[in-house]
C-alpha cells in the first residue's frame, strides 16, 4: 500500500468516525435522528471493513471499539480516588426542613436566609466512576464497598451514551448511574418469557448484572442508559453544582435534563411534590429526589459526617403500596441462629419488583398486626428498601385464614428455641434463636456471610457453590475455604478447568484481610460491619481483641455492655475459639495503620466527654470527628477525661467535670479545637 493510499484512508477512516459519532450525540444526548437508523448501520460497517483492512489505523476512540477485547477472566478490582460516599436520607417535608436547618446551624446563618440547592432524579440504578486521560475513554467502575470496586470498562464501552471521546482533550473522573429503561425491561422479559426463560425481578437487578458480565457482548445486547451528574476530580472544579451539571453537558456527558436549581427549601419540595405524581411517567425507575446544597465552597464547608456528606441528602418519595395475599408463614434460620418467621405471598408487582416473600420479623410483629396465614395484606416497598407488610386487610376474611403458631422447635437442626436476655435488666429479646452451635443452618448462612462482598470478598463463591462444596463435605468452616484442592472441586458438577483456577485465585487473593473485616467475618451477634471497624481500631491486632475483658470491651464507645457481654460469651465457646485458630493459620492480617486518623495535635491522644445537646451537629457525629482527629471519647467523666464538651441543657457530667477541675469546652470552642 502506498503512503498515499494510506493517507486518503486515513481520511476517510477520520470522517466516518466524526460522521458517526455527531449521530450517536444527536439521537443519545438531544432525542434527535437526522438519518434512518439502517443508513447510520451502514456507515458503521463501511467503517467496520476499513478498520479490518487496515487495523494500525484503528483508534480507542473509535466506534467499533464499543465491543471490543473479547471475553475477560475476570474483573480487575479498582482503588478509587476518593472515597465514594452513600447519602443520608429522608421521608417527609418535615424531616427535609430539618435537613436544610441543620446546614443553616452548621454555616452559622440565620435560620430565615435561603439557601440554594440543587435538585436531580435519584435514579434507581448502579453507581459507577468513570476516567478519562486526555479526553480518552479510560476506565469505569463499580462503586464496590465505596472503597474498591470493579473495573468494568469493557460494558461500560458498549453504552451508546457514554462518548468515548470528549469535545476537550482533559483528564477528569466522573460519576453517574447506570439503568434500564422500563420500556427495555419489558420488552427483555417478553422475549425471555416466549423462550421459556426465567423473568427478570427488576430494570435495577439486569443493569447491575450486565455491568459484571465478563463478555461485553451481553452489556451491549441490554441497551443501558447512563446519566452523568458529578465531577470527582477535575483541574478546573466549577463553583456551584448548577454550573457543574452544565459543564459535564458541555463536555459531552448524558446529563439528566430534570433536574432543578432551587432557591430554597420551600422549592425543593415543590420540585419532590410535582415529581412524586409525575414518576410513573419517565422512562426509567426513580425512588426520589437528591438534593445538593448549590455551592462548592458552602459543601467544603459543610464536610462529612464520617459516614455521608453533610451537603447533600436524598429525599425519598412515599412508599409503593399494593395488596397481596400471605399463603404461608415460614421461617428462616440467620447465621446468628435468629429465627425469622416470613410471609410466603402470591407473587407480586411492586416499585417494578416482583415480590413473593417479606421479613415479618419477629413473633411480636405478626401478633401487631393481628396475621393469619390466608389473609389479604398491604405491602409496601420503597426504593431499595426490603418489602414489608404493613397493614392486615381484616374485612376480607372468609373465616378459613389460620392462626399462625411459633414453632418451639429449629426447623432445620429441631433444636429447642429460646430468647435471649438483652439490655441491663436482662429483659428477653423479641426475637427467638436456635441455640445449638452445630446448627447447620447457622454454619450454611455464616459462610454465606463470610465469602460475601462486606467481607472476605471471594469472587465465584456465593451460596449456590458453598452449598454444593459442603454437601460434598469439603467445607464445613471457614477455614476449609483455603485448603481446597483444585481435583476435589473438579469433581464436582458445573466446574470447568477455568473456574476452578478462578476460584482458587479468588480465594488465594482473600488471605490477606483487613482486621476490620475478619472480626465481622466472625458472625458475633450485634458485631456487624460498623462496630468490627471500632473494634479493629481500638485494639489493632486480633491477639489485643482476643485478650480483652467484658469490662475494657464495654468501654469502647459505640460497643456498651450489650455487645461486650455477647462478645465475651462468643469467645468463651470452644467450638467459635478452634474454629478461629485453624482460620488465622491461614490469613495475612493487615492490622489498621496506628494514625489512620488525620493528625491534629489538639485532639490526638486526648478524651472527650459529651454532654447536652449541640447546635451544629448531633452526637453521633461529634464523636466520629473527634475520633477522625485520633481522639477518644467515654461515657463518663472521670480523672483520665481531658475534655468535656458541653452543650445546650448539660447535665450532671457537666457538675462532676467542674468538680474534678476538667477542660469544659462550650460548642465554639470544640468547633475551633477540632477545624
Ligand atoms: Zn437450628
Amino acid at each position: 500500500m502506498s503512503q498515499i493510499e494510506k493517507k486518503e484512508v486515513k481520511i476517510r477512516l477520520e470522517k466516518l468516525r466524526d460522521l458517526i459519532e455527531y449521530h450517536r450525540k444527536n439521537y443519545h444526548l438531544k432525542d434527535i435522528s437526522e438519518i434512518s437508523p439502517e443508513a447510520l448501520d451502514s456507515l458503521k460497517k463501511e467503517l467496520s471493513d476499513l478498520e479490518s483492512a487496515y487495523p494500525s489505523l484503528v483508534t480507542a476512540d473509535s466506534p467499533t471499539q464499543r465491543v471490543a477485547g473479547g471475553v475477560k477472566d475476570e474483573l480487575q478490582k479498582v482503588v478509587h480516588k476518593s472515597r465514594q460516599w452513600s447519602l443520608n436520607d429522608c421521608f417527609t417535608e418535615d424531616e427535609f426542613i430539618s435537613f436544610d436547618e441543620r446546614v443553616k446551624r452548621f454555616l452559622k446563618l440565620n435560620l430565615q436566609k435561603d439557601i440554594e440547592y440543587v435538585a436531580e432524579h435519584k435514579i434507581d440504578g448502579l453507581k459507577i466512576i468513570l476516567e478519562y486521560k486526555k479526553g480518552i475513554f479510560f476506565r469505569g467502575a463499580t462503586r464496590g464497598d465505596g472503597v474498591i470496586g470493579e473495573d468494568v470498562t469493557h460494558n461500560i464501552r458498549t453504552i451508546e451514551s457514554v462518548p468515548l471521546k470528549l469535545d476537550r482533550p482533559i483528564n477528569i473522573t466522573v460519576e453517574g448511574e447506570v439503568w434500564m429503561s422500563k420500556s427495555v425491561f419489558k420488552t427483555l422479559n417478553i422475549q425471555r418469557e416466549e423462550e421459556g426463560l426465567e423473568l427478570f425481578a427488576n430494570p435495577r437487578n439486569i443493569a447491575a448484572g450486565s455491568l459484571r458480565q465478563l463478555d461485553p457482548n451481553i452489556a451491549a445486547s441490554r441497551k443501558l442508559g447512563v446519566f452523568i451528574y458529578d465531577i470527582t476530580e477535575y483541574k478546573e472544579m466549577p463553583k456551584t453544582q448548577n454550573e457543574e451539571l452544565k459543564l459535564l453537558g458541555n463536555l459531552g456527558f448524558k446529563v439528566n435534563k430534570d433536574f432543578k436549581l432551587c432557591k430554597n427549601a420551600k422549592e425543593v419540595i415543590e420540585f419532590w411534590n410535582k415529581w412524586q405524581d409525575k414518576k410513573e411517567k419517565q422512562d426509567y425507575f426513580f425512588d426520589g429526589i437528591v438534593v445538593k446544597v448549590n455551592e462548592k465552597k458552602l459543601q467544603d464547608e459543610l464536610g462529612y459526617t464520617g459516614k455521608a456528606p453533610r451537603y447533600a441528602i436524598a429525599f425519598k418519595f412515599k412508599a409503593e403500596q399494593v395488596t397481596t395475599i400471605v399463603e404461608n408463614i415460614t421461617l428462616q434460620v440467620g447465621r446468628t441462629g435468629v429465627v425469622t418467621p416470613v410471609a410466603e405471598l402470591r407473587p407480586v408487582l411492586v416499585y417494578g419488583s416482583k415480590v413473593s416473600r417479606a421479613t415479618l420479623h419477629n413473633e411480636d410483629e405478626i401478633r401487631r398486626l393481628g396475621l393469619k396465614i390466608g389473609d389479604t395484606v398491604i405491602l409496601q416497598k420503597a426504593g431499595d428498601v426490603i418489602p414489608e407488610v404493613v397493614e392486615v386487610l381484616i374485612d376480607l376474611r372468609t373465616g378459613q385464614e389460620k392462626e399462625f403458631k411459633m414453632p418451639k422447635n429449629c426447623p432445620v437442626c429441631d433444636s429447642i428455641l429460646e430468647k435471649k436476655s438483652i439490655g441491663s435488666k436482662g429483659e428477653g429479646s423479641a426475637a427467638w434463636y436456635c441455640i445449638n452451635k452445630n446448627c447447620e443452618a447457622k454454619d450454611r448462612k455464616k459462610l454465606y456471610y463470610f465469602t460475601s462482598k462486606k467481607v472476605f470478598n471471594i469472587d465465584g463463591l456465593g451460596p449456590k457453590i458453598i452449598d454444593a462444596l459442603c454437601d460434598a463435605l469439603l467445607v464445613k468452616i471457614p477455614a476449609d475455604f483455603f485448603n481446597l484442592k483444585k481435583d476435589e472441586i473438579l469433581a464436582l458438577p458445573r466446574f470447568g478447568e477455568l473456574s476452578v483456577d478462578n476460584l482458587l485465585s479468588s480465594i488465594e487473593r482473600a488471605r490477606n484481610i483487613e482486621l476490620s473485616r475478619l472480626i465481622a467475618s466472625l458472625s458475633i451477634p450485634q458485631v456487624g460491619e460498623e462496630t468490627s471497624y471500632d473494634l479493629a481500631n481500638t485494639f489493632g491486632s486480633i491477639e489485643k481483641f482476643l485478650n480483652a475483658d467484658f469490662d475494657t470491651l464495654s468501654g469502647i464507645f459505640g460497643v456498651g455492655v450489650v455487645i461486650a457481654r455477647e462478645i465475651s460469651e462468643w469467645k468463651k465457646d470452644k467450638y467459635h475459639m478452634d474454629s478461629l485458630h485453624k482460620l488465622l493459620k491461614e490469613l495475612k492480617i493487615i492490622n489498621p495503620k496506628k494514625n489512620n486518623a488525620i493528625v491534629n495535635s489538639k485532639v490526638s491522644g486526648k478524651t472527650f466527654v459529651l454532654t447536652g445537646t449541640l447546635d451544629s451537629m448531633d452526637r453521633d457525629e461529634a464523636k466520629a470527628l473527634i475520633k477522625k482527629l485520633g481522639g477518644s471519647v467515654a461515657s463518663a467523666v472521670s480523672k483520665s477525661t481531658d475534655y468535656v464538651v458541653a452543650g445546650e441543657s448539660a447535665g450532671s457530667k457537666y457538675d462532676k467535670a467542674q468538680e474534678l477541675g476538667i477542660k469544659i469546652l462550650t460548642e465554639e470552642e470544640f468547633r475551633t479545637l477540632t477545624k
